[in-house]
């Protein structure tokens, strides 16, 4: 694991088997410098151990950048659950992973990701007390963030379109929506009312379905929505989607959605920036969720301040796209610096 591409000096890295549950899981500690290593969980079918590892090891890494510049005294870490046709999700296999997660202690925080609702995360909680993103507590009325991502993630999109395109309204520009799960489809809400055309796409036919009536979307492809030509491209599916091969075909000059790791390599923000495409890089605008689900854990929150912090996120986007202007450097790069530097000076 010590040579695996993306092992950054991770703090711990966690494989945890249930046979009796069937659980195959991997629990990775980035960094607790800034607090405890706190971020979702995925559920996923991954074609192998070394896929899921890899997931594990740069989702949690994610984790330490997005929670360092969302300000939050939290560190990152991240778990992946290996499902598979004869390992299918279930309350024992949720209970096992959540006793897994106490015996770290605390230095994991756990809560929803791809493939984990909150229904999921009351299960885990009756195993161990380091959950978030549980419903009815003071701060949060459901204990889901992805409404809160989407808040942040449109905010974002304000701020770029602002930054790029010199404008302050959405109305009438064209976004493309990879995704209509949780993050997507309540992004498309906020937009749709500030009067943007969408162009959306889901491997769910009757998502698409729903946007499209809602919303009076264009109903894409999911091979073709990365190439719609659209002043915003939102990717919220999964991540790795921007390479050598896909940006060269790109018909927008902003990329600012919620997926995590949409860089498939690090010289990818690079290629964007080359591709004269502003990027809000992933783990600066998605992070709304982290920041409700972080400060329910955290306590002392109200409603109202933890979205007057969701609210900060466009400036700091706004100060990542300035030094890029100013530098001629690519923004991933830029906000890598940030985070490193905030990481650094917590150790
Ligand atoms: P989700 O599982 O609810 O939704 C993902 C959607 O993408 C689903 O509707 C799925 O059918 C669709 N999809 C999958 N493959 C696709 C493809 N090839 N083309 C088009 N659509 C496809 O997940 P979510 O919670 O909405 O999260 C979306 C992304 O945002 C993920 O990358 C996640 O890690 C990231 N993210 C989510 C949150 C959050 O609060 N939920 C926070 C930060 C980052």
């Amino acid at each position: 694991m010590y040579d695996h591409p993306s092992f950054d000096k991770h703090e711990r890295v966690v494989f945890a088997h249930d046979a009796a549950s069937g659980l195959r899981a991997i629990v990775a500690v980035h960094s607790t410098a800034r607090g405890p290593g706190a971020g979702g969980c995925r559920f996923w079918h991954y074609d192998s151990t070394n896929a899921a590892l890899a997931d594990a090891l740069r989702l949690s890494r994610g984790m330490s950048y997005k929670n360092a510049m969302a300000g939050l005294p939290l560190g990152g870490g991240k778990a992946v659950v290996m499902l598979d046709p004869e390992r299918p999700k279930t309350p024992a296999m949720l209970e096992a992973f959540g006793r897994y997660v106490e015996s770290l202690q605390g230095e994991y925080i756990t809560a929803e990701d791809v493939g984990a609702s909150v229904a999921d995360m009351e299960i885990v909680a009756g195993q161990t007390r380091y959950v978030s993103g549980l419903p009815r507590t003071a701060v949060s009325s459901d204990g889901n963030p992805s409404p809160k991502t989407a808040l942040g993630v449109y905010l974002g999109i304000k701020a770029a379109v602002k930054f790029k395109l010199n404008k302050d309204q959405l109305r009438d520009l064209t976004v493309a929506v990879q995704g209509l799960g949780g993050v997507g489809y309540e992004l498309c809400k906020l937009l749709a009312a500030d009067g943007a055309k969408l162009r959306v796409a889901d491997v769910r036919e009757a998502v698409t379905q729903k946007a499209a009536a809602q919303f009076d979307a264009v109903v894409s492809t999911p091979d073709q929505i990365l190439f719609e030509r659209a002043d915003v491209l939102a990717p919220c599916a999964l991540g790795a989607i921007f390479d050598a091969t896909s940006i060269p075909k790109l018909q927008t000059s902003i990329v600012a959605g919620a997926a995590n790791n949409q860089l498939a390599t690090a010289q990818d923000g690079a290629r964007l920036h080359a591709a004269g495409v502003l990027y809000a890089p992933d783990y600066v605008i998605n992070a709304g969720g982290i920041i409700s689900c972080g400060r329910e854990y955290l306590g002392g929150a109200t409603a109202a301040s933890i979205d007057a912090e969701i609210h900060r996120i466009p400036a700091r986007l706004t100060e990542i796209f300035a030094r890029s202007g100013a530098t001629g450097r690519p923004t991933s790069e830029l906000a890598d610096e940030m985070a490193r530097q905030l990481l650094a000076e917590a150790r």
